[in-house]
């Protein structure tokens, strides 16, 4: 086999980016849109001892999981992996490819986790889902200013006029700003010379709320004042329905990160409300009708609001409460899981990373009369091991009598981590596991940390109780996962709820006997 041969393959598994997997002469073929069930004739791209990619000449049979895509640059565009796959098939792939991170990672056998494993969730409609985009802009090859999502594994910039992900009033919002950069004489950012001043777009849309936010991030302090750039920008923007917050974020730095420390509100509100409304939790929340919150340009808050409803839900079963739990939301964000967890708990303490969304988590309590959480910036491996040490010198506890019996939340009955891609840090694990909790509630957005985590969770003290797949993320082979840990009982105790008299009455009876 060389370079550029061509040959007959037939696809018979999927790789954890969604590439096509088929074998030929002795060797593993990795191959870009292919689909798992198709024979495609292929060219080799590149070869290695055992394995190889190779790209799609031709597509021979296509798969009975192909379907038609509605976006037309869906292989260009970085942002979908797998739109030609029926939906049904994503989502036995994404369950998939969490049950193998778990059975290879987390070192789980196929027996346990199949009997622990709960039915993966779908969406309802996989398209218009996302209420969030982050555009770039940039130019064309024709010097034309364009704005849209990189190709894969690239910054080359697709323009997207209209993302099927997305909602619709994203292009109407972009074109404005294309005009208003030609009009105002306005660059495009270019990371090869550093230069130019726009970055990227935000762009967020309130579901139930249907207020919008746009954020700017330029590569300067401010934008070009003497132009009255602002305003004309603003007055253009404030026409669209719905429009609640404009602003800019600066970020000079020279790296990936989209946004930098500091944003600007220039029109408008600095942040935009939304409501999450449990379905299947309708007394979760003060009035029934959910928790509304504020959400500001640089906090985290999921992007699928509809299966978010669904996923929080189940974090919430999955926790247990009954009103008398302390628990612990790490990486709580503006406070989302924490506002509903406060609902049905004693005490709620969220721990989060970004200031701004602390300060969120902060109003959200109050814009929704909770009383009962309380909210700590800073890394989750650091307050959490900090606050363990605190507590445990002020109440004189050594550490062999830590885990037992003491009150509040150096001994919480619940901890509900929900960390980015990387997962938990090694010593927040250590400080859960020395905390101890009843119940750890584990929501993840990638699957091969969530098993090196709960690897170590589960190696120490931990049992699987029940893990569940969600497709926030459609048409891209990312999948959410959430899971129940419950603290191991030893193999040889069985739990009997002993009656004292009784136990007496029956010695007593014995004695009698003999
Ligand atoms: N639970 C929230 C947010 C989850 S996203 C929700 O559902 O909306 C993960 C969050 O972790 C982000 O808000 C991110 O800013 C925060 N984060 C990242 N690293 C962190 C760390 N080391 N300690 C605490 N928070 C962190």
């Amino acid at each position: 086999m060389k370079k550029n041969d061509i040959f007959e393959l037939e696809i018979t598994d999927m790789g954890t980016d969604g590439e096509g997997i088929g074998h030929y002469d002795g060797m593993t073929f990795f191959v870009k849109d292919a689909l798992i069930g198709d024979v495609i004739t292929a060219r080799a791209t590149k070869l290695k001892k055992n394995y190889g990619y190779a790209r799609v000449e031709e597509i021979k049979t296509p798969s009975t999981f192909r379907v038609e895509p509605q976006c037309e640059l869906h292989k260009r565009c970085g942002g979908c992996q797998i739109q030609a796959l029926s939906y049904e098939k994503q989502l036995e792939f994404k369950n998939n490819k969490v049950r193998n991170n778990l059975m290879r990672i987390g070192g789980f056998s196929e027996a346990k986790l199949d009997s622990k494993m709960q039915p993966p969730v779908g969406a309802d409609n996989p398209y218009r889902y996302r209420n969030k985009a982050q555009f770039p802009v940039g130019y064309d090859r024709d010097g034309n200013i364009v704005t849209g999502f990189y190709a894969s594994r690239s910054h080359n910039i697709i323009p997207v006029e209209d993302c099927r992900l997305g909602v619709p009033q994203n292009k109407e919002i972009l074109d404005i700003i294309k005009e208003w950069m030609n009009e105002c004489g306005i660059t495009p950012y270019d990371e090869n010379t550093h230069k130019g001043l726009v970055r990227h777009v935000l762009i967020r849309y309130g579901f139930t709320s249907k207020q919008i936010m746009v954020c700017l991030v330029i590569n300067a302090d401010e934008l070009e004042p003497e132009h009255r750039a602002e305003d004309t920008l603003c007055e253009r923007l404030s026409k669209i329905d719905g429009m609640t917050s404009i602003s800019y974020n600066i970020n000079k730095e020279n790296t990936n990160v989209i946004l930098g420390k500091k944003t600007v509100c220039i029109w408008g509100r600095p942040y935009i409300e939304d409501t999450i409304h449990l379905l299947s939790y309708p007394d979760f929340t003060p009035q029934g009708t959910g928790i509304t919150y504020q959400i500001s340009p640089q906090s985290f808050y999921q992007v699928n609001p509809k299966q978010t409803e669904k996923l929080y839900s189940t974090a919430l079963a999955f926790a247990g409460l009954t009103g008398n739990e302390n628990v612990w939301d790490l990486y709580c964000g503006i406070g989302t899981i924490s506002l509903f967890l406060s609902q049905k708990a004693k005490q709620v303490y969220g721990v989060e990373i970004v200031p701004q969304a602390i300060e969120d988590a902060k109003n959200n309590a109050k814009l929704n009369g909770i009383t009962n959480a309380q909210f700590f910036v800073g890394k989750a491996e650091e307050v959490l091991p900090q606050f363990y040490e605190n507590a445990k010198k002020k109440e004189n506890i050594t550490d062999d009598t830590a885990s037992t019996g003491h009150t509040d939340m150096l001994r919480p009955d619940v901890i509900v981590v929900d960390p980015p891609r990387k997962g938990c840090d090694e010593k927040c694990l250590d400080t859960m596991l020395a905390m101890s909790p009843e119940r750890i509630v584990y929501v993840s957005c990638d699957s091969a940390t969530l098993a090196r985590d709960l690897k170590i969770l589960c190696e120490e003290k931990y049992e699987l109780m029940k893990w569940q797949a969600f497709d926030q993320f459609s048409h891209t082979t990312h999948v959410e996962t959430v899971v129940l840990l419950s603290q191991q009982k030893p193999d040889d105790t069985i739990e009997i709820d002993l009656d004292l008299d009784e136990l007496d009455a029956t010695s007593a009876e014995l004695k009698a006997t003999y």
